[in-house]
């Protein structure tokens, strides 16, 4: 059993505030601050060039892969950690797509996170015109998966509505259809058990600084199946990702296995934040943290349907059907949201009308969900949100 008491006092949140956006940046690991701080001093300020070789940090990619893969199924040795999401969505996306090489078409859907969406256009420009992205409703990518389909890239769990989809089975379905699949855990890693090989996925990538809590801007992970990590090519074929680095040939040789997913020199002090919130997840099985996650979220759901007339469930009610987070749909949802925030209780806002609230039981109990329940409850009977300053739109919502 997960002991979510030690996990809780392994998070700095600050006094008087409760996080429900842990989807969005999960909160700081006390001991990150420590160990950035002796990467700084001791290893770079001490080492200097020679950490590469004293300190380990070359071999961080790999070795933080691994311990992200227990998480997400993966098996040992085929999940490399660097770069952003978007661009790991590119690199899995350029491979997948050669693995297939008589099909054209990339199949996704209108819940995706528009920088995959983006990252598809951005391939299929290089590509030319006869490749097409296809997007189709959540509900309706099953029946699009065809024999006319190269890859489908999909976010397990929608960023707004919360939406899961059944990995399982549409995997299962590709597979029949000879179609390449690359998933997308932006909103699973740490938030829901994520079974990869077990459901035989080809590709998965996602980011650390969501449910993961490697702080921001930590650096993205990609998984490569062992059926395809000897053939698949990165597209962004960087000399880290290079057989032998330090022979510098003038010719890219993809080196063994996922670690040709590297591109370039790897962020060490921000991957050593990454490193310290990865020590908490060593004794967290994802199994509790979804069950938990359910309680808390269905808890929120039911005190926000008694107490805040207005707000309308914009995800699905049946909690299997849903990742870690619940969105309510409210006229007012950005005011609201900003004097929720005033308040001590912090979601976030996604366009045009969506509350969004994430439930992360490393450090939440069911006195925060009903605390944050009764803010929300004052937030709108007594219509804060109507207060000028709450209605200005910041840059990031
Ligand atoms: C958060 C998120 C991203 C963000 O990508 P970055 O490159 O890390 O900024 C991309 N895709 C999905 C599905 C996300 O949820």
């Amino acid at each position: 059993m997960t002991d979510f008491s030690a996990t809780r006092a392994a998070f700095h949140i600050p006094d008087g505030v409760i996080y429900l956006d842990g989807n969005s940046l999960g909160p700081l690991p006390k001991t990150a601050a420590r160990r950035v701080s002796e990467v700084v001093t001791q290893e770079w300020g001490d080492h200097l060039i020679k950490g590469w070789n004293d300190c380990g940090w070359m071999d961080m990619p790999m070795r933080l892969g691994d311990r992200i893969g227990r998480l997400i199924g993966a098996e040992p040795g085929h999940v490399v950690v660097g770069d952003t999401l978007s661009i790991k969505v590119f690199q899995a996306l350029a491979a997948a797509i050669k693995l297939n090489p008589d099909r054209r078409v990339i199949l996704s859907d209108t819940g995706n996170f528009p920088s995959d969406l983006y990252m598809a256009e951005g391939l299929i420009s290089l590509l030319g015109p006869d490749y097409d992205l296809r997007l189709v409703a959540p509900e309706d990518v099953s029946a699009a998966i065809t024999e006319e389909i190269a890859v489908t890239l999909i976010t397990e769990v929608d960023y707004r509505t919360g939406r899961k989809h059944d990995m399982a089975a549409l995997t299962k379905k590709a597979r029949a259809h000879g179609v390449v699949t690359v998933w997308d855990l932006a909103h699973s890693a740490g938030a829901i058990p994520v079974d990869l090989r077990g459901v035989g996925a080809d590709f998965a990538v996602g980011c650390t600084y969501k449910y993961l809590n490697g702080g921001p801007g930590a650096p993205a992970f990609i998984y490569v199946s062992p059926d395809h990590a000897e053939k698949a090519l990165p597209a962004l074929s960087g000399w880290l990702g290079h057989d032998s680095p330090f022979a510098f040939d003038l010719g890219y040789r993809a080196g063994a296995g996922v670690s040709r997913m590297r591109v370039g020199t790897p962020p060490i002090v921000q991957m050593a934040a990454l490193e310290a919130a990865l020590d908490i997840w060593d004794g967290v099985d994802l199994q509790d943290v979804r069950n938990r996650s359910i309680d808390l979220s269905e808890r929120f759901v039911a005190g926000v349907e008694a107490h805040c007339p207005g707000l309308v469930l914009a995800s699905p009610r049946d909690p299997a059907q849903r990742g870690s987070q619940v969105s309510f749909r409210f006229e007012h949802g950005y005011a609201a949201m900003q004097a929720l925030i005033a308040n001590g209780v912090i979601g976030d806002f996604r366009a045009p009308d969506m509350m969004r609230f994430g439930f992360a039981p490393l450090y939440l109990d069911e006195d925060d969900i009903d605390a944050a329940v009764d803010t929300l409850r004052r937030v709108i009977t007594d219509r804060l949100w109507e207060t000028p300053e709450f209605q200005r739109k910041k840059a990031v919502t």
